[in-house]
């Protein structure tokens, strides 16, 4: 095992290798108490820190710099199935979706810089690159730049290098409305950051407009500077929620109108109903259903979706079903599922409920939204709390333990 440290580029590293390789070796020592060896190994990001500081500091690439082979930038392309009518619009993103219609098409905003963050397969993409493309429609063009962190990174780099950073500077603060996605990218790339913050400042002190997406709150974006995250915050931040199962069911219909397939509705609703909430899993679902269908010469049916769900990753959780749980719940309290769904308090038929919710939290992919409502529209928090109970008394209660754990056996959990 070595000590690694990391250096900009090869130069230095010989450098530290040749003058300073026994100071750092005591200066381990006296840090931490290391006695090993101590290697140096150079570290992109510290290439990109270092280039980076030295143009903010003098405006112009050093002659290193310029030994760097150029990369070339390709221009960003719009993906026409992420056009905005084909986005959908419900509760899990109406926030965010009305806040970027606000910067992107008000004449006077009520504020000129949105965060949208969530996490994967949210709708993050689809809703930047739709008001983008929006945006080329209606504007005109160069108006409007949509870009990604790590592309705007390149972009930059490759200005850096080929003594391009004037005109690199002149695009992006001076555009009208700037996009730019997947703005975690940046994270422990200090030098990129103060560049991306020099461009944020520009734009926004011409009232210029824009938008960033991101996996993750400004506040959980671990090392990036505090001056950006101050930045980040200074405008709207909205967040993306997992679309609940009647929203995923609009989105399939509303991808299968782009497509010559058409599933049947009970398919259809399967799918929504028993699939992950990430979306992009739910467009490969949909190949691979026709695929199967097509190649067997058979009719797409519940059972045919049914078997390709049990062939994904998480399949084993994904095809146990709410419905499953609740019959193997009704068999084993003799409750019905009527009783179950009906308003009826009675200890007997809460305590039914309470199983079937404790359980779809534990076998399902399901969101305490989606099984609250399931049982007609019950509050996310009284799924939570319902679940919470039932652990504790699961604790308390060994019959009761007994049950939900040969419950659980049955289901395959
Ligand atoms: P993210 O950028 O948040 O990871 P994407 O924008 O790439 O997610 O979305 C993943 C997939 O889900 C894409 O095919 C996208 O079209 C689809 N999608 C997500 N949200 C919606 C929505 N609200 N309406 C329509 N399609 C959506
Ligand atoms: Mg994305």
């Amino acid at each position: 095992m070595a000590l690694k440290v990391g250096v900009p580029n090869l130069f230095i590293k010989g450098w530290m290798e040749e003058k300073f390789a026994q100071a750092v070796q005591e200066a381990a020592q006296k840090a931490c108490g290391w006695k090993g060896e101590v290697l140096f190994s150079v570290a992109s990001d510290l290439f990109q820190d270092m280039r980076a500081e030295e143009a903010v500091a003098r405006s112009e690439p050093s002659p290193a710099a310029a030994e760097t082979p150029a990369t070339r930038v390709e221009p960003q392309e719009a993906n026409p199935r992420m056009c905005l009518d084909d986005f959908v619009v419900a509760q899990c993103n109406q926030l965010a979706y009305a806040a970027a219609m606000e910067v992107c098409f008000q004449f006077e905003p009520a504020f000129n810089r949105l965060f949208i963050h969530g996490g994967v397969g949210l709708g993050k993409t689809h809703m930047l690159q739709g008001m983008w493309q929006k945006l080329r429609d209606q504007t005109c063009d160069g108006q409007a730049i949509y870009t990604t962190a790590e592309k705007w990174t390149n972009h930059y780099i490759y200005a850096l290098t080929s003594n391009r950073l004037e005109g690199f500077r002149q695009k992006y603060r001076t555009v009208k409305y700037l996009l730019i996605d997947d703005v975690h990218f940046l994270k422990n790339k200090q030098g990129i950051q103060e560049e991306f913050l020099h461009t944020f400042d520009a734009l926004d002190s011409s009232n210029k407009r824009i938008i960033l997406a991101s996996d993750s709150h400004p506040h959980d974006l671990e090392h990036v500077t505090k001056n950006l995250i101050t930045r980040f915050l200074s405008g709207m931040v909205a967040k993306l929620d997992a679309p609940d199962e009647a929203t995923r069911e609009r989105i399939l219909r509303t991808k299968m109108r782009r497509t010559r397939y058409r599933l049947p509705d009970d398919v259809l609703a399967y799918m929504a109903e028993y699939a992950d909430v990430n979306i992009r899993e739910l467009e490969g679902l949909v190949t691979k259903i026709v695929a199967l269908a097509s190649l067997n010469r058979a009719p797409i049916t519940v059972d045919l979706a049914r078997e390709c769900m049990a062939d994904l990753s998480h399949t084993r959780s994904a095809v146990v079903t709410i419905k499953d749980i609740e019959h193997e719940v009704s068999e084993a309290t003799g409750v019905t599922r009527s009783e179950m769904h009906s308003k009826r308090r009675t200890r007997l038929v809460s305590r039914a409920r309470h199983i079937c919710m404790y359980l779809s939290r534990q076998l399902t992919h399901k969101s305490c939204r989606d099984i609250g409502s399931h049982f007609g529209g019950m509050k996310h928090s009284s799924v939570l709390s319902a679940c919470k109970s039932m652990q504790e008394r699961l604790e308390e209660d060994a019959d009761l333990a007994r049950m939900v754990s040969r419950l659980k056996d049955k289901l395959g959990g």
